[in-house]
């Protein structure tokens, strides 16, 4: 199939050497150099600009920081064509960005209108699941082009869930990491009162970990160094989930909190000291640091 691939950075690179893997034939395009020429060293034939690389394309992936881009791209801007207006008809659009509830309708919306078909498809697994090829994808949007989607999708990851219609994907990855974030300040408030308490780390992991306490962030992503060998704990807390990815799925939370008339006071607390904590400069440390923060308020 051919498949055109824009947003060639840490998580598009390794997703197109997937699908060259299993033998696609995939045309690429990123406005930075150097993730343009990691991707044609790993197969995927560059074209000079987005609009160039969906002439012909089956399907068009999106892979971008932030809805404004893909809004942008998908229309065109400062001159250019716009990805929507250069594919051919019926094109299946797959973007896999993180990006709002809002903003997945609004483009999802935009290729309808003009004659294509549209699927959000937002990820979890990080850059080490887009290299494994065992990423999460949730998936919102019609299901005929759910399964049409399926096999391509299948290649790059591990578990791929229909969610709803357009913008349901978004929406799980916005709930999920909202939960993922309130669980992790838990887990940190839990440990930083047992210290205080007097219990040691391994003991309270011991119960948490095997109780009704238990959760992806005790067990997995154990914000105390130690209890779990793979836990960023152990390296300074390097990514991971890095804060400021955390802070931003948090941002977009929010926007669907807000726009839904959502009470959630765990989720908007989560969101904010994500958000500081971020602003504070730990942007680059996994999400799991927090419980430094909470250990600075309590010492
Ligand atoms: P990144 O910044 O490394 O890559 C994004 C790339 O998109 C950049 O190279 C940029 O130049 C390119 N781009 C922007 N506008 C473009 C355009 N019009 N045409 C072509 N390319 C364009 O970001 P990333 O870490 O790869 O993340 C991509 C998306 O995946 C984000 O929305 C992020 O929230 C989400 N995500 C990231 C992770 C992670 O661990 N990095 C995990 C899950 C989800």
């Amino acid at each position: 199939m051919r498949i055109a691939f824009l947003g060639l950075g840490n998580m598009g690179g390794p997703m197109t050497r997937n699908l060259v893997a299993a033998g696609h034939e995939v045309v690429g395009y990123d406005p930075v150099e150097a993730a343009r020429r990691t991707a044609e060293a790993a197969g995927v034939s560059i074209s000079g600009s987005g609009e160039e690389a969906v002439r012909g394309a089956e399907v068009v992936f999106t892979m971008f920081p932030s809805g404004a881009h893909v809004l942008a791209a998908y229309r065109g801007e400062g001159g250019a064509e716009g990805l929507l207006a250069a594919a051919a008809p019926g094109t299946l659009f797959i973007d896999s960005s993180t990006i709002s509830v809002d903003e997945a309708r609004e483009a999802a919306g935009l290729a309808r209108d003009a004659g294509h078909r549209a699927l959000d498809t937002p990820v979890s697994g990080g850059v080490a699941g887009a290299a494994a090829g065992t990423l999460t994808f949730m998936v919102g949007g019609p299901a005929e082009e759910y399964e049409a989607a399926l096999p391509l999708l299948e290649v790059m990851g591990r578990k791929i869930v229909h969610c709803g219609e357009s913008g349901a994907g978004q929406a799980t990855k916005a709930c999920n990491n909202m939960l993922l974030a309130v669980t992790m300040i838990g887990a940190s408030e839990a440990f930083v009162l047992g210290e205080k308490l007097g219990l040691s780390d391994e003991v309270l992991y011991e119960v948490m970990s095997s109780s009704a306490a238990q959760c992806w962030a005790v067990t997995t992503n154990c914000p105390v160094p130690g209890p779990v060998g793979t836990s960023p704990a152990n390296h300074d807390y390097a990514p991971g989930f890095a804060t400021a990815l955390m802070a931003k799925d948090l941002g977009l939370a929010l926007a669907a909190l807000e726009a839904t008339g959502t009470r959630a006071e765990f989720g908007r607390a989560a969101q904010r000291l994500y958000e500081e904590f971020k602003e504070s400069g730990h942007g680059g440390l996994d999400f799991s640091a927090i419980i430094q923060r909470i250990r600075e308020e309590n010492a």
